[in-house]
């Protein structure tokens, strides 16, 4: 029973880490000619109102990429240059987006989507002939399935809503199962801060594993003793070597503009060497 609905959180203080990393290992990728392929294993839409009776019930789109959108951060720039257009719309692009607007021919995007009026809005939303593909099937086992692609060169998002508290320990094997059929994907792995101790049970899968040269890169917007999400995090296997850096200086800023009380909070941490 899928009752997720990305909707009511579409450009919330997660999507701007998420979406984020997605464009800098996207950017990364792209400054070589050779084509690879993008797997999305929890599409979503692809495309979000902001002015839906969803968005407005949460209003989580103005606390957090509405925010930041104009604050002028160098390293955030890429982003919210493309989030413009859409924006101007009043609509918020989903990751699938975001990548279809920079495919280059030759690239391709595999897109999974369970929920079926979801499903729907994403294959009106994204599909593309012979570029973009939409699959209304379960993208761990999808992506179990496409690895390794042909192209030798593979993005890779996974970014379940974690409904179920076993879907923790299941993003973690399906990362070592698809890592270990393609060792030099870049994967990318969102996972929410509700709950810190089973996020530091997370993180120790992480380390027990076979993965090599994994990062966690983490932005809270409240003290963890707070309700809710108070944060989030991105756990990248194989991310450009630059993102550390960019993440570093990005964030004290970033973090703190999002915060509920003008305080910076972020980490960064190696969880397997390479
Ligand atoms: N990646 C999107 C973005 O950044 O714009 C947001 C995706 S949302 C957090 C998670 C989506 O995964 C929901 O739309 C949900 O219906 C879908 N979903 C849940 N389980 C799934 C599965 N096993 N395979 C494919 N999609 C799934």
């Amino acid at each position: 029973m899928l009752s997720y609905q990305h909707h009511y959180h579409a450009g919330n203080h997660a999507d701007v880490l998420k979406h984020w990393v997605l464009l800098e290992a996207l950017l990364h990728l792209e400054k070589k000619a050779a084509p690879f392929d993008y797997i999305d294993t929890h599409a979503g839409a692809g495309l979000y109102s902001l002015t839906s009776a969803e968005a407005r019930k949460t209003n989580e789109y103005s606390l957090g990429m509405g925010r930041v959108i104009d604050s002028g951060l160098a390293e955030l720039q890429p982003l919210t240059d493309l989030l413009r257009p859409s924006l101007k719309n009043r609509r918020y692009p989903g990751s699938p987006a975001i990548v279809n607007a920079l495919l280059r021919p030759g690239d391709h995007a595999h897109l999974f989507e369970l929920h079926p009026q979801t499903y729907i809005e994403l294959d009106k939303n994204c599909a593309r002939k012979r570029q973009s593909y939409v699959r209304r099937e379960d993208g761990f086992i999808g992506l179990k399935a496409l690895l390794p692609v042909k192209s030798r060169r593979a993005l890779v998002l996974i970014d379940p809503s974690y409904e179920l508290k076993g879907d923790y320990k299941k993003v973690c094997q399906a990362t070592e199962q698809a890592w270990l059929k393609m060792q030099q994907a870049i994967i990318l792995i969102w996972y929410p801060v509700v709950d810190r101790a089973r996020i530091n049970q997370f993180e120790k899968q992480f380390i027990a594993s076979r993965l090599k040269n994994v990062h966690l890169f983490e932005m809270s917007v409240a003290d963890d003793q707070e309700q809710g999400m108070t944060g989030s995090g991105m756990i990248a296997v194989n991310p450009p070597w630059t993102l550390a850096d960019r993440f570093n200086s990005l964030m004290p800023e970033l973090s703190r503009q999002l915060s509920v009380d003008d305080q910076s909070r972020f980490r960064h941490r190696l969880l397997r060497p390479e």
